[in-house]
């Protein structure tokens, strides 16, 4: 079981590089070396949080080369945004195409993806009620996995 998953995530990180390689993006040690770490996330982090875990194990990797492939990573789709209370820009590892929204926990920072046909319509009939053509929207969910909620 644990070997499976890491089985799981080690072709994550293959499979994320064989496909920058594929289109064509320039993979240096450095970068790679980000996709490999974040790779391995089940969780979300921020550009800040992987910086420092890898400048933390003495590798000599920018602060530019983590902020550049983690928006490479986003731009190919591997990785998601999500915004925490603050603001502030996180990351989930996610493959998942079709349109959706996450769910994270605010205790351990897992993250599920959510779809909600009835909530996609319920927006879109609201909005074009407002004589709107609805082009996007961003609905990020907080709260407490099973595992994080005290036992009643
Ligand atoms: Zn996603
Ligand atoms: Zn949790
Ligand atoms: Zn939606």
């Amino acid at each position: 079981m644990q070997a499976d998953a890491h089985a799981l995530r080690q072709d994550r990180a293959g499979l994320i590089l064989g496909r920058i390689a594929e289109q064509g993006h320039r993979m240096t040690g450095p970068r790679q070396t980000v996709v490999e770490c974040v790779a391995r996330r089940n969780d979300t982090f921020s550009a800040q949080e992987i910086l420092d875990q890898l400048t933390g194990q003495g590798l000599p990797i920018g602060r530019a080369t983590v902020f550049r492939t983690l928006e490479l990573l986003t731009e190919l789709a591997f990785l998601h945004r999500i915004h925490n209370e603050d603001g502030c820009h996180l990351f989930t590892v996610c493959a998942e195409r079709d349109h959706h929204h996450h769910v994270r926990c605010v205790s351990c920072g897992m993250v599920e993806t959510l779809e909600a046909p009835t909530v996609e319509a319920e927006i879109r009939r609201v909005v074009e009620g407002r004589g709107f053509d609805l082009l996007d929207h961003v609905i990020d969910l907080v709260g407490l996995c099973s595992r994080c909620r005290p036992s009643t």
